[in-house]
């Protein structure tokens, strides 16, 4: 009798190319964010560089290396998910 394929080991192997793919976009958005250039106002406090915003303090943080806001941030997720 044949042995077909297990679709079951097919999914899995795509679904690892596809988590390598994420891991790998993640990594080089992380690079992007560490290299990025801070923008600061007149009072000295980093800016949002999408909507020019001052970044919350508690955001800065946490994320020290971060140009964007938490709702620039939020979008750029969503954007980034489409594709
Ligand atoms: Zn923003």
């Amino acid at each position: 009798m044949e042995r077909f394929t297990d679709p079951l080991d097919r999914a899995s192997g795509q679904e690892q190319a596809e988590r390598q793919r994420i891991l790998d976009t993640r990594k080089r958005a992380r690079e992007a964010e560490e290299s990025a250039i801070q923008s600061k106002d007149d009072e000295g406090r980093i800016i949002c560089e999408e909507c020019g915003e001052a970044i919350h303090p508690e955001r800065l943080k946490a994320l020290p290396h971060t140009v964007v806001c938490v709702g620039c941030q939020e979008h750029f997720e969503i954007k980034q998910r489409i594709y």
